[in-house]
């Protein structure tokens, strides 16, 4: 299953390109060898907070994932979740993955959500918000300092 255009410019490509390590400046949580996690630009029904976990190496989609990645996807969700309960005071975490058209998928590089969550947040039926550079970056301090 492949989706993206010939010539695809892709942009976690892009962001995984220029990571010589999270930048204190920058709105990457974290990385590692084998992932990144970053605050992107929109959020969804209003909650502010929300990663997403990057493989550094380009897969277009969950088929194509290799399972040597998995237990670092589950490690690197486990981490940010935690992170976000103490840097967000959330009560719950929601995590996402879409491929294809049909499925929502919109940048052709393998990602997953990993959202915080609070009762009644109206999550599904909220709209698509743009966060200023300001608040990523901000955020992804917030999270940083909650990492263990
Ligand atoms: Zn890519």
């Amino acid at each position: 299953m492949k989706h993206a255009p010939l010539g695809y410019e892709c942009p976690f490509c892009d962001i995984a390109a220029g990571l010589s390590g999270p930048n204190p400046n920058s709105a990457i949580v974290f990385a590692d060898a084998n992932l990144l996690a970053v605050i992107p630009l929109h959020y969804y029904g209003g909650i502010k907070g929300n990663c997403l976990v990057v493989p550094r190496i380009h897969y277009e989609n969950a088929l194509e994932i290799p399972d040597s990645l998995g237990n670092h996807f589950f490690s690197a969700t486990r981490r940010l979740a935690n992170a976000m309960l103490r840097a967000l005071d959330c009560e719950g975490i929601s995590t996402r993955q879409h491929n294809g058209p049909a499925g929502d998928q919109d940048v052709w590089h393998y990602h997953q959500h990993v959202i915080p969550r609070y009762y009644g947040d109206g999550l599904h039926a909220g709209h698509k918000g743009v966060y200023t550079t300001e608040e990523r970056v901000e955020l992804a301090a917030r999270l940083r300092a909650e990492l263990q």
